[in-house]
């Protein structure tokens, strides 16, 4: 199964591994490979053909640390040790999730203040990453065992919603697992990547994501251009879902069959009985017309009709969710493209019909909604371990990329951690008259000058037709697509000239590197400083006194002998100071080159308007 590749950057061959897709979700998550035979992507299945593994966790006394099914056993009978639902946590201070404590059946300790949240199990405490991290190696464990080869790489899945400390935390927990996380990966994004929406660079599409689970709603507008997806809103409500359609159907049973609260909360499997039928109800209900079955001794049945009723408030704050997330990306229903469907809820008929009614669309429902996130993570794994393009790349940028400006300076046009895709553009001008080139070096680094930092690239853009220096528009862009390679672009917008080429690094610099690299950023970060200011002194006088030469050798028969040698002597003075390195000492000339030029320059510049205005008629 292991994959030879080339690195093109180096020219050695590569040995290369798996690397899994994974959907780390609030309820479940699962793992997803391309199949190596069929090159399509699959979701990882036990023997039972069971894919699905509970995120829960249980801390047993005896028995030890439990991952899935088996800690999900517990739940009921042990809430106070079984954790779920760490996905809420992920990220957040006690601060954070104050208001929604009552939530969880164990204890989120309460230390007042805005460090990150623990959560105690038995007479331990354990940090969300931590907790993350048992169930990303338990979904490693699964992986090897099914594919019989070691997993050390994952590409893992977030909501769109995510900050970055959230993402952050999500990128430690792979890394505690033993993972070397390549790449977090938005859900909605691997939603439609796994329906091959954005596979295509020249495609160009705006598209809603519904999201419906056990206990979430989200719902994302993406637009998708060039391979980039761009996530231009996100709206939901993080207590909403398939849980609330299984509490309706429960209360309608409860009177119907006429059971009083004390009987209920006295008799605590007899709720979880119900629960767990309302839930069996459901599914049924999503391709039959109505269900009977038994509690206690009594029967209950329910009809489509009245699931239907019971359950249509809650589909409605969804398409409440949908026009707010329309209107934040200032968008309608008629410019939305694709609509994908995620979820298990959105199984039951009646949701796919609203959402299909509201959007005025078909909707995307022929994959398993409970799979499409790790289809598409392993889709976006596949493409990171090279096997759809030239091997490489990065993630999120670890630094910030540039070019090189006069005197050797480092311009930023993408800062470091800038999510992968990206873009950004600048525009820049020429320094000389006539001046039909340009040479742009990109570079990579957080320190000033270019010289310290890592240099990926140089070319050259010919061909500017002539004009006077700073009149030609060059505008550069940097384009981090989603494959991670860097593609920057160099045009002249008066002319239209241009240049492209791609950068591709090597496969990331190692951990070591960039902290080494950040590292020196921040030890040198003083003498940078003033380095630059430096550099842009002797860089404006360069320019100062190149502007100046060019306008005396035009114009010296205008100017008075006084002002020809008090500039001549100002400009000498000033081409002295450079070498010597005091910036305040070359500023001071600057001022005085300009004090002396300004009036003849303006005088000409009268002459000049006036001379343009004789003779002619307003
Ligand atoms: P998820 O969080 O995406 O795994 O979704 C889980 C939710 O989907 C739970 O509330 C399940 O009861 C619900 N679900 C799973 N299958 C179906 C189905 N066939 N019909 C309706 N709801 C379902």
């Amino acid at each position: 199964m292991a994959k030879i590749g080339i690195n093109i950057a180096t020219g050695s061959i590569q040995q290369q591994e798996m690397i899994v897709g994974i959907d780390l979700g609030t309820t479940n998550s699962l793992v997803a490979v391309i199949h190596p035979d069929s090159k399509k992507p699959v979701v990882l299945k036990e023997f039972d053909g069971n894919a699905l593994v509970p995120s829960v966790i249980h801390f047993g006394e005896a028995a030890g640390i439990s991952v899935g099914d088996d800690a999900k056993k517990y739940l009921i009978k042990e809430p106070q040790n079984t954790i779920f639902s760490v996905k809420r946590l992920m990220g957040k201070s006690y601060n954070d999730v104050r208001n929604t404590s009552s939530f969880f059946t164990y204890k989120v300790i309460d230390d007042n203040t805005d460090s990150l949240v623990k959560v105690q199990a038995g007479d331990k405490f354990y940090s969300p990453v931590e907790l993350s991290s048992l169930i990303l190696k338990e979904l490693k464990t699964r992986a090897e065992h099914i594919l019989k080869t070691p997993v050390n790489k994952a590409v893992i899945t977030v909501p769109a919603y995510f900050n970055d400390s959230q993402r952050q935390a999500t990128r430690d927990a792979g890394k505690l697992a033993g993972l070397d996380v390549l790449r977090i990966v938005n859900e909605p994004t691997a939603a439609s990547l796994a329906y091959g929406i954005g596979l295509n660079k020249d495609e160009i599409k705006t598209i809603a994501v519904y999201d419906l689970g056990g206990g979430t709603f989200d719902i994302s507008v993406l637009r998708i251009a060039g391979g980039i997806f761009e996530v231009l809103s996100t709206n939901g409500d993080t207590y909403l879902g398939g849980d609330d359609f299984d509490s309706a159907i429960v209360k309608h049973w409860i009177f119907q069959i006429g059971i009083s609260e004390s009987e209920l909360s006295e008799n605590k499997n007899l709720s979880q009985e119900l629960r767990l039928l309302a839930e069996e109800a459901k599914i049924y209900l999503s391709s039959k017309d109505s269900f009977a079955g038994n509690v206690i001794d009594k029967k209950v049945h329910l009809s489509r009709i009245e699931f239907e009723q019971l359950i249509k408030q809650f589909v409605d704050k969804t398409i409440v969710c949908c026009k707010n997330a329309l209107s934040d990306a200032g968008l309608t229903v008629g410019s939305i493209d694709e609509i994908v469907m995620v979820g298990g809820s959105t199984r039951v008929p009646m949701v796919k019909k609203m959402v299909g009614d509201f959007f005025q669309r078909k909707i995307n429902d022929s994959l398993d909604p409970d799979e499409v996130v790790a289809l598409g993570a392993a889709i976006q794994a596949d493409i990171l371990a090279g096997n759809n393009k030239d091997l490489l790349l990065l993630d999120i940028t670890p630094l910030s990329l540039g070019i090189e400006t006069m005197g050797g300076l480092m311009d930023v046009l993408m800062a470091r951690n800038s999510k992968i895709p990206s873009k950004a553009s600048r525009q820049y001008t020429t320094q000389k008259d006539g001046q039909g080139s340009m040479r742009i070096a990109v570079y990579q680094g957080e320190r000033d000058l270019v010289k310290d930092n890592r240099k990926l690239a140089e070319f050259s853009l010919s061909g500017i037709p002539g004009m006077p220096a700073g009149l030609p528009k060059v505008e550069i862009s940097f384009l981090i697509n989603a494959d991670g390679i860097l593609q920057v672009k160099a045009k002249e917008l008066r002319s239209g000239v241009e240049q492209t080429i791609e950068v591709k690094p090597q496969y990331g610099l190692t951990d070591d590197e960039v902290e080494k690299m950040l590292f020196a950023s921040i030890t040198h970060a003083k003498e940078d400083i003033q380095i630059r200011a430096l550099v842009e002194a002797q860089t404006e006088a360069t320019i100062l006194l190149d502007t100046t030469s060019q306008f005396l050798k035009k114009n010296r028969s205008f100017l008075t002998a006084d002002e020809l040698s008090k500039t001549e002597n100002a400009m000498n003075e000033l081409t002295n100071l450079l070498p010597l390195a005091n910036k305040d000492s070359i500023q001071t000339a600057i001022e005085k080159l300009n004090e002396i030029s300004r009036p003849y320059a303006e005088r000409l510049m009268d002459e000049a308007v006036n001379k343009a205005m004789k003779g002619k008629v307003i």
